[in-house]
């Protein structure tokens, strides 16, 4: 019997690289497609061996065709910086992206995962969020290419399945941090690690009582495995995503204090639209895929201070070395 196969859209990005590890492990053959807009081919680069796993320089944009049983839809820039940055590249991301991805499952009958998010929820008026809560959404904000990108991709989702038969399966990722995340790509966890780690003032936008409830990398990849493996007729969406809320002054603190760092807290302004509080209700993953995240947050920031001290360090060397050529 052929072994499974598998695309995964945006697969040198920071879940990205971590699932197209797993799904090889698990047997699959694996083919990154990436733009490499804020991806990077080193994260994948163990992995590529022609075989096994393949990675193909692409903007989803544009349709593709690839013999494939299994595609993941991860393609897009997550962080609110580097989402804003080209807002009208990350709506046709999310919708045209997904309506080439979804063309692919037709043509091939495969399965299709999404990677949506809690911004479908915006600035919820209902906590914690659960899938069956519609959102407060700004169509015409800063943050609406990416909310309103990804719940018109939910959108299409859904028709493929209805009008197609496709069997789609749709996850709303909620904070996700760990390894592998981009240093310099402005979320809150990267920027507070890199900022401890440096000891450098670490930034708190707005007075810091606003919450998030954060996941650890593992822990999503492990739900993203039970979400791939569940019955055709399960389509989602389903949300992931850890249910420990903290406040940003509270992860501040959490951060200098693993980080053994000196850096001073300071205060910047807050960005428009950003949500005050955001907290899944796991209670579907739980009774569906028989999954919640096990993973602290304390051994999880410890995991990802140590690869942000490894990266800064290996970049400071690469430097040294430009420098004394
Ligand atoms: P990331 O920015 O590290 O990865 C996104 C990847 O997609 C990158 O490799 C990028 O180069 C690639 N990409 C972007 N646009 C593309 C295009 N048009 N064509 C091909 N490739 C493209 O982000 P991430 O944190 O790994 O997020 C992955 C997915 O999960 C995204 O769809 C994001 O919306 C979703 N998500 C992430 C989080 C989180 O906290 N990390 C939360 C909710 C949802
Ligand atoms: N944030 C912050 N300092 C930073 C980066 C982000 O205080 O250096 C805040 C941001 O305003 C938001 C929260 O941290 O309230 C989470 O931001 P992130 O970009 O990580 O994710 P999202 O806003 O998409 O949940």
């Amino acid at each position: 019997m052929r072994g499974k196969r598998a695309l995964v859209a945006g697969g040198a990005g920071f879940i990205g690289c971590v699932l197209t590890e797993k799904l090889v492990e698990q047997g699959y053959s694996v083919v990154v497609v990436d733009n490499l807009s804020t991806g990077c081919k080193e994260k994948i680069s163990h992995l590529v061996d022609g075989k096994r796993c393949v990675f193909f320089q692409h903007d989803i944009v544009n349709p593709i065709d690839f013999q494939v049983d299994l595609i993941v839809n991860l393609a897009c820039p997550a962080s609110p910086p580097a989402y804003q940055k080209d807002p009208i590249q990350t709506l046709k991301t999310s919708v045209i992206g997904s309506l080439n991805l979804l063309e692919l499952a037709r043509k091939h009958r495969a399965k299709i995962v999404q990677a949506s998010t809690s911004e479908v929820y915006g600035s919820p008026l209902k906590h914690p969020q659960s899938e069956n809560y519609w959102g407060n959404v700004n169509p015409i904000g800063i943050r609406s290419c990416y909310d309103e990108g990804k719940r018109a991709a939910e959108t299409l989702f859904f028709d493929y399945h209805r009008q197609y038969g496709i069997d789609i399966k749709i996850m709303r990722i909620f904070n996700t941090y760990g390894p592998q995340m981009d240093i310099d790509d402005g979320r809150a966890v990267s920027n507070f690690v890199k900022q401890a780690v440096l000891n450098e003032p670490i930034t708190i936008y707005g007075d810091g009582k606003q919450t998030r409830s954060f996941c650890y990398v593992d822990d999503l990849v492990y739900g993203i495995m039970k979400l791939i493996n569940v019955s055709a007729d399960f389509t989602g969406p389903v949300n992931i995503g850890n249910s420990e809320e903290i406040t940003l002054r509270t992860l501040a603190e959490e951060i200098k204090m693993l980080a053994n760092s000196s850096s001073p807290i300071i205060f910047k302004a807050l960005p428009s639209d950003d949500p005050q509080n955001r907290k899944p209700d796991l209670t579907l993953a739980h009774e569906v895929l028989g999954w919640e995240p096990k993973i602290s947050r304390e051994y999880g920031l410890l995991k990802t201070i140590e690869f942000f001290r490894q990266t800064l360090s290996n970049k400071k060397n690469h430097k040294h070395q430009e420098v004394s050529l």
